[in-house]
């Protein structure tokens, strides 16, 4: 927790005490890690000028976890219909990574999923993200 305060501290120059960190860790639910919060803070200051506090943290991690769980279903249904097996899913053109591993792609995916039909979703992806065979 200190350490996340003083990631936090080296943008809004807050001081930090013990009695600070210890306010911080009491509002954190235990099952939030260092690694989500840690990843949420840049967000916040992207996202606002206000005062970062432990809500605003936990309300992006929050936001973080939906994306995900999202974006691994929209994954899930695309390897479902297309019958991949373990070894036979198809590659990014632009990363040549698994598609299944590959987060920038799983953005774009996710991205357009909602525009779109399962059919259609399918051959865009074929169009505009798998690497041809
Ligand atoms: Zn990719």
């Amino acid at each position: 927790m200190q350490k996340l305060l003083v990631q936090i501290s080296y943008i809004d120059n807050r001081i930090i005490d013990d009695y600070t960190v210890e306010m911080w860790h009491r509002t954190f639910p235990d099952d939030i890690t260092y690694v989500e919060a840690a990843t949420a803070v840049p967000i916040a200051f992207a996202e606002s000028d206000a005062y970062v506090t432990p809500h605003r943290i936990l309300h992006i991690v929050k936001r973080m976890r939906q994306n995900h769980a999202t974006r691994n279903q929209h994954v899930e249904r695309l390897q479902i219909e297309s019958s991949w097996n373990g070894d036979d899913v198809p590659e990014c053109r632009d990363h040549e990574t698994p598609i299944t591993k590959c987060d920038p792609c799983q953005h774009q995916l996710s991205a357009v999923a909602g525009t779109m039909n399962d059919d259609r979703l399918h051959e865009w992806a074929i169009e505009n993200i798998y690497r041809k065979a």
